[in-house]
């Protein structure tokens, strides 16, 4: 049977899930119009900005900044770089590195690349044969901290992330799971209870005096991939030729995550669409949690002076762990 795309005469490359067959150009047409509608949507990209890719040298990573690039390319007053952090994951990270690197050489961008080891001693790796602990948990906590902060400390106006669709499903579900709708809140193509750029114009929690001050500590994190599936992202950037190898972090099979990801996959199978339903109706009460979370107290991390939920930020106490247990 000749099995026809829906645009033109060409052969199709992809399925979405509406039905629809697309080829090649098409599809690449299709989703670069995708990320454009979301950032406009969102309103995630200011007329003037200093944009930072959180870059892994993964197919979501690599497409976000691509896309950007030519953002960027037509718009002088957006400035774009790129941060890389190296967790120290033998075997998997220095591949994806040099991915990155050799993406931002080929387009001259920036790329700055900032290390566990060199900034808390240690590599992931090293922190696992010390600690007993989920992976994922510690390495999350860390990348989280040290790409706010390198992100301020460059005076970047956004951090662009690459979350997919997939990826927010599987956090609002994982939230769900964990009875922790804070985090939830705390979701959507824009991260965080506070727009950082507004902050002037939010109300504060009385009980800390200088919450704008500590506000002012995060960097806004952006998702412009929010709406497009983790297919359509490896596809594109397959297609787009990004990249030509697809590398998974060693850890990431034991995480509670990656067992999400496949209940939803296989729910995704059964009855299509879930994920966009899931997505969709979240988005409809987004407004509500972040509402209902905004006056939530930030602190200060009383030894790194980085903005924290408790007295002393989640980095530092497992930083004080991992000392305690090295002199042990
Ligand atoms: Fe870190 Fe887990 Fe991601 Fe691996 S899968 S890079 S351990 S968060
Ligand atoms: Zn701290």
């Amino acid at each position: 049977m000749n099995i026809r795309s829906n645009c033109c005469n060409e052969k199709p490359l992809i399925s979405l899930h509406s039905g629809e067959k697309l080829c090649k150009n098409h599809f690449t047409q299709y989703f670069e119009n995708k990320v454009f509608k979301t950032i406009r949507q969102f309103d995630l990209v200011g007329k003037e900005e200093n944009l930072g890719i959180a870059l892994s040298g993964g197919k979501d990573s690599l497409t976000v900044l691509h896309i950007l690039y030519k953002l960027a390319k037509q718009n002088p007053k957006i400035k774009i770089n790129a941060i890389a952090i190296d967790e120290g994951i033998e075997g998997y990270r220095d591949k994806t590195l040099k991915t990155a690197q050799d993406f931002c050489d080929k387009s001259s961008i920036q790329l700055r690349i900032f290390s566990y080891k060199d900034e808390f001693g240690l590599d992931l790796d090293e922190m696992l044969n010390i600690l007993d602990v989920k992976p994922c948990t510690i390495c999350g906590i860390f990348r989280r901290y040290l790409l706010n902060k390198k992100s301020r400390e460059l005076k970047l106006t956004r951090l662009v992330t690459g979350h997919n669709l997939d990826d927010e499903c599987q956090s609002i579900l994982m939230n769900q799971m964990k009875n922790n709708i804070e985090a939830s809140a705390r979701l959507g193509p824009k991260v965080g209870l506070v727009n950082d750029e507004n902050v002037g114009n939010q109300r504060f929690p009385s009980t800390t005096e200088n919450s704008e001050a500590i506000y002012r500590r995060f960097v806004q994190r952006i998702k412009p991939l929010y709406l497009c599936t983790e297919k359509e992202v490896t596809t594109y950037a397959f297609v787009n030729g990004l990249l030509d190898d697809f590398n998974e972090c060693p850890n990431a099979v034991h995480s509670f995550r990656a067992q999400v990801r496949d209940i939803l996959n296989d729910m995704e199978q059964k009855f299509p669409s879930t994920k966009y339903s899931i997505v969709n109706s979240f988005l409809q009460i987004l407004p509500l949690l972040k509402q209902q979370f905004k006056d939530g107290i930030i602190k200060v991390c009383a030894k790194c002076s980085e903005p924290s939920a408790n007295d002393v930020c989640n980095a530092c106490n497992y930083i004080e762990k991992l000392k305690k247990s090295v002199v042990c």
